[in-house]
């Protein structure tokens, strides 16, 4: 049984390394991308379950990103948790419009961020959802 991946998208430094010591110790394979630039190069190369992209990113935002991750066939359907500190109601609404399955407001609750880590991770493996 292999771990599932989980793609973070986030400039910051000390933020990532939350996530990686979070993620990790939950036991989800990590991979980062710090840009907008590197971020669908990295997806596509690792195929995550899971992608959490913060919204102020440097080289194109994370609502670029979100564009270009719903325009990719491969990697459209790759459930999408948008991670932001500002404007939160326009942004929350503008990022749920563009295809995110969720939204997340900084500072982030560790519980609340696995709890929707590991609902979409499972939603992505299986070919029907049904509750
Ligand atoms: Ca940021």
């Amino acid at each position: 049984m292999s771990n599932k991946k989980v793609l973070v998208i986030e400039d910051d430094r000390d933020v990532r390394l939350g996530y990686h010591v979070l993620l990790k110790s939950s036991g989800y394979d990590t991979f980062f991308a710090e840009d907008g630039m590197t971020a669908v190069t990295e997806a596509r190369k690792q195929q995550p379950d899971v992608i959490i992209l913060d919204l102020g990113l440097p080289a194109g935002d994370g609502f670029v990103v979100l564009e270009r991750l719903r325009a990719n066939t491969s990697l459209s359907l790759i459930p999408v948790i948008v991670v932001s500190g500002r404007d939160i109601h326009s942004s929350k609404e503008r990022a749920l419009k563009a295809g995110a399955k969720a939204f997340l407001q900084k500072p982030w609750d560790d519980r609340e961020l696995l709890t929707l880590v590991r609902q979409l991770a499972g939603q992505s493996s299986m070919s029907a959802s049904s509750t």
